[in-house]
């Protein structure tokens, strides 16, 4: 028979329950007892309705109280010295504080996971020697079984993952790999003697590029693991893409009961399974279900794949699967109440996901004609939908038919317009300005809140957001900046603002996906040709623009951002979603020049994370990336200026395209990476104007002048004068105002401390 599984299940609660937990814990309001109880309610409603749906093997160790590579590090006790002396078991305070830092010391380091919108803390290998220091796979395991009442399915980050994913600086990884070892095989030992049948080993890893050295150390891995007499069957699970040959070949041949293969994402493993075909003696994991996408999915192409799978293997060895852990998918669609009905017919969340697993599982074990009311309500209601949705707009589509390469391309080359620029805006060496976003302190969230709940009329609240733009505005002219923002006080996020703007946008209302720790982002679903039915921006900038003589900046989010950071429907190519996106921003850049906007921002924070995860195929990413950056850019004047901003401070390897996006300004997170990208710039000969962030937006401290001189006295050893801002790292939403004002003014003391050393050596002061 054919089996359903589940590769991991959301924690955050249908209700937020952790994020709410945690965040009292953290405040003192509550006590640890609490915190567990919830988590333990928050597994328990995930293992029932998983149970409910008809899961065959349900895993559980796939929850964490904030990151499951965090619990790995826990289990193999990789806790950097900094936290203190060695527990036997890691203490939850020392748990936390590795995720966020304590008083003096630093958290572990945070960053994406692969290519999807959720961070994990980065493990530390230089510290101490790993060990056993962690019972959770034991503990849940234990729950989970007496819960179901038959055993669950563990899963495990596996440790070459564990370790690529890590920083190392000191030993080689085969060294390290040797320590981990012995801490897996006793691990798979616990837990087979506690009953587990299977264990889920997660092996992501493998579906980026490998060294022919990182293959030979997993094939060493996975035999010695798979040698050990006592442990459980092993699913090593992969996901997020397809192996390669090489990759293919190596885990076909591990000694190891499964393989989880992903079969949407791309063609890569059909074609391999196609090409090799797939030994008889293992059970074949088939990711057809979309785990990380909110579309339903449509059965009968699933149904197509897995009877492709079911001519290399027997029935009874394949494990119907999600793609991926359902991790990346908010709970449950049954919570939206206000989506309009066409699109509802088109999603599917976790729990519906469940409810797909076991219809393709059932239509493998009695045939498809078991399934035929499914099949029937699953095409009608793509018929439905595609029937009721303005899917496609023409006018969209004409537009995009007949662009040319003109409508990517500036007028003139960044040396014409550069001058240009420069007369117009008069500014002094060394600009100062911010990257967009004023403290949202309490009273801008609740008068959102009120007036989204219809408590406040649309006059009073945007007259309260005019409130605060003046109050920013005359905040800055007496700070002294240069170059103004309005603060972007009526956006709540710099996506979601933009998507409640856009045609061919939805939102939800529940639809929150984990980020990390208690950190939940909803992101908007793109459901058809996209669309700018009004301006969006022009009127609270121009309102902004009128307080003051100074340039204030336009501010959108990008294209390519944008898209990054929602659902993105699958029925076109990514590209063609992205340029619609830009055609529709293009429109506001123009609006905002006409509407006298000298300088315009779009940011573009997430172009880098949408790199593919395997490297031949970053050429045509970036390569439409930078188009729909161009696309929405290049419609303007040659003295408008366009300012973009990106906040991460890897540039090594896509600098070209940075430096293709042909902004005139770009400002980029700087203040912690030690002037390491500003050589990346150097080496480059970066032509236009950078604005490395001096001080760290994540942190409360207040930066001191000399500091900030510094960090720009180190910038100017790789750029020349004229090239040079100066700004924050980031937006300043998320700091409080006394941190920020005086933060801001040590900023622009700074610049007028470096002006001072620098006009009238060279320079051409104004
Ligand atoms: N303009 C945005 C802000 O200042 C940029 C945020 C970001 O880069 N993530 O908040
Ligand atoms: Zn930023």
């Amino acid at each position: 028979m054919a089996k359903s599984s589940v590769l991991g299940y959301p924690r955050i609660g249908k209700h937020r329950e952790l994020k709410w937990a945690l965040e009292r814990c953290w405040a003192g309001e509550s006590d640890e007892a609490a915190l567990r109880e919830t988590a333990r309610a928050v597994r328990r409603a995930a293992w029932q309705v998983q149970r409910d749906a008809g899961i065959d093997l349900i895993p559980c160790n796939d929850f964490s109280l904030y990151d499951h590579v965090l619990d790995t590090i826990c289990l193999v006790g990789l806790v950097p010295e900094r936290f203190g002396s060695p527990e036997p078991e890691v203490s939850l305070a020392t748990y936390f504080a590795m995720a966020r830092g304590a008083a003096g010391v630093p958290a572990l380091e945070l960053t994406k996971w692969f290519d999807t919108n959720y961070h994990y803390l980065v493990p530390e290998f230089d510290g101490p020697r790993p060990r056993l220091a962690s019972a959770k796979p034991f503990e849940e395991f234990a729950e989970a079984t007496a819960f179901l009442g038959r055993p669950a399915k563990p899963v495990l980050l596996g440790p070459l993952s564990l370790l690529l994913l890590g920083k190392r600086h000191v030993r080689p990884l085969g060294e390290h790999l040797a320590e981990l070892l012995p801490i897996y095989q006793e691990v798979l030992e616990r837990l087979a003697r506690a009953g587990a049948e299977w264990v889920q080993i997660d092996e992501p890893v493998l579906v980026q590029d490998r060294t022919e050295e990182e293959l030979r150390l997993l094939r060493q891995a996975y035999e010695r693991l798979g040698r050990a007499s006592t442990r459980p069957k092993i699913m090593l699970q992969t996901y997020y893409g397809s192996l390669d040959e090489a990759s293919w070949d190596l885990v076909t041949n591990l000694p190891v009961e499964g393989i989880g293969l992903d079969f949407v994402r791309d063609d890569g493993n059909r074609a391999l399974l196609n090409r090799h075909g797939f030994p008889e003696d293992k059970v074949f994991g088939a990711g057809v279900v979309d785990g990380r996408n909110v579309w339903r999915t449509n059965l009968v192409e699933a149904l197509e794949k897995l009877e492709e799978i079911a001519e290399h293997v027997s029935v009874d060895r394949i494990w119907v699967q999600p793609t991926c852990s359902l991790l990346h998918l908010p709970h449950d669609l049954r919570l939206e109440r206000h989506l309009p009905e066409p699109v509802r017919a088109l999603l599917a969340f976790a729990e519906q996901r469940l409810e797909e697993l076991v219809v393709l599982t059932r239509a493998m074990n009695e045939g498809r004609h078991a399934i035929l009311d499914e099949l029937e309500r699953n095409a009608e209601a793509f018929r439905v939908a595609l029937d009721g949705l303005r899917l496609s707009r023409p006018e969209v589509r004409e537009r995009l038919a007949a662009l040319t390469e003109d409508d990517f391309r500036r007028a003139s080359p960044y040396e014409i317009r550069e001058p240009l620029q420069r007369a117009r805006f008069q500014l002094p060496l060394f600009p100062t300005t911010t990257i967009g976003s004023f403290p949202q302190t309490p009273d801008v969230r609740r008068a959102r809140a009120q007036w989204r709940a219809g408590k406040l009329r649309d006059e009073e609240y945007w007259a309260f957001i005019r409130e605060r733009i003046a109050e920013a505005i005359a905040r800055q002219e007496e700070l002294g900046l240069d170059v103004l923002v309005h603060g972007e006080f009526e956006r709540a996020d710099m996506v979601e603002y933009f998507a409640e703007r856009l045609d061919g946008f939805v939102l939800t209302e529940h639809g929150w996906v984990q980020s990390y720790g208690s950190r939940v982002v909803r992101p908007p679903i793109i459901f058809g040709d996209v669309a700018r039915p009004a301006p969006m921006t022009v009127e609270v900038i121009r309102y902004a623009q009128s307080l003051t003589r100074k340039p204030v900046k336009g501010m959108l989010t990008g294209p390519v951002t944008i898209l990054n950071w929602s659902f993105v429907r699958q029925d076109i190519p990514r590209r063609e979603v992205a340029y619609q996106i830009a055609l529709a921003l293009r429109d506001e850049v123009q609006d905002l020049e006409a509407a006298g906007i000298g300088m315009i921002q779009i940011d573009e924070p997430a172009l880098r994370e949408g790199l593919p995860l395997r490297r031949a195929e970053w050429a045509e990413y970036l390569d439409w990336a930078v188009r729909a950056f161009r696309l929405a850019s290049s419609g303007v004047r040659d003295e408008t200026q366009i300012h973009t901003h990106m906040c991460y401070s890897e540039f090594a390897d896509i600098v070209e395209a940075i430096d293709a996006l042909d902004a005139d300004v770009i400002s980029i997170e700087n203040s912690r990476s030690q002037g390491e990208l500003l050589r990346v710039f150097q080496d480059y000969r970066y032509p236009r104007q950078i604005g490395p962030g001096v001080y760290d937006v994540h942190s409360a401290r207040i930066p001191t002048v000399e500091e900030m001189v510094g960090l720009l006295e180190q910038a100017l050893r790789s750029l020349r004068p004229e090239q040079l801002w100066v700004n924050p790292d980031c937006g300043l939403k998320t700091r409080r105002p006394e941190e920020v004002w005086p933060s801001l003014r040590n900023m622009v003391e700074a610049a007028r401390r470096l002006r001072e050393r620098y006009e009238g050596h060279g320079a051409p002061a104004p």
